[in-house]
């Protein structure tokens, strides 16, 4: 999972980032408005969390140039105590959901994963996959019941694969989704953390595609 955070107020974007880290999401920052737009354009994100007062290009328009080019990622809008008018603005150009200034960081997590999960089209906070269980509201694993600890890239692939359950995940899409946009990616990274993740949660449950990527199924052998 991997999240942008398009905000000029550097405490606050630091904060978010933390917290954001803290549940295991890559996350990637922008300080104003031409950045995060050009970030949201051209990168893949699980969801962003956008401020409306940026400078450079304000929110509402970078949401807007999102959604005309046909990017439907969740974006949770960050608007002032008593910006109404920004809220609606910020609706009507496509945003999801929004947050009024101050508030939680671990409020923004809750809502981040509500948003991800619905744009998964799961209705039902537990996901599950043959043994595999997935708490989309708390963000952990459990594997016949029992707690499944893992690393941030273990939880990231992961993530992926469960909320996409049976379905082909492109390896490209798979490596923009996992790591954040300064990372140092090794061309075989993701082929050595799927690997772990065979090892933990038995090698038959994630299926590779050979020329495409990966599915996380049930299967009858698991
Ligand atoms: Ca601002």
């Amino acid at each position: 999972m991997r999240i942008l955070v398009v905000e000029d107020d550097a405490t606050l974007a630091d904060a978010l980032a933390r917290a954001l880290r803290a549940e295991r999401f890559a996350v990637d920052v922008a300080r104003d408005g031409i950045d995060g737009g050009h970030l949201g354009s051209t990168e893949r994100y699980d969801a962003a969390v956008l401020d409306l007062g940026l400078p450079g290009r304000d929110g509402v328009s970078v949401l807007r140039g999102w959604r005309e080019e046909g990017r439907d990622l969740p974006v949770l809008i960050l608007t002032a105590r008593d910006g109404w008018s920004d809220k609606v603005a910020g609706f009507k150009a496509g945003a999801d959901d929004y947050l009024t200034k101050p508030f939680r960081t671990d409020e923004v997590v809750l809502r981040l994963r509500a948003l991800i999960r619905r744009a998964a089209g799961h209705a039902a906070a537990r996901v599950t996959c043959g043994a595999l269980a997935y708490d989309t509201q708390l963000g952990s694993f459990e594997l016949d019941g029992l707690p499944l600890r893992l690393t941030a890239l273990e939880w990231r692939v992961l993530t992926q694969l469960m909320l996409r359950r049976e379905a082909v995940i492109e390896r490209l899409d798979l490596i923009e989704r996992v790591y954040e946009g300064d990372a140092d990616v090794d061309s075989n990274s993701v082929e050595v953390i799927v690997g772990r993740l065979r090892r933990k949660i038995g090698a038959a449950m994630i299926e590779t595609v050979r020329g495409h990527g990966y599915r996380l199924t049930a299967g009858s052998a698991a």
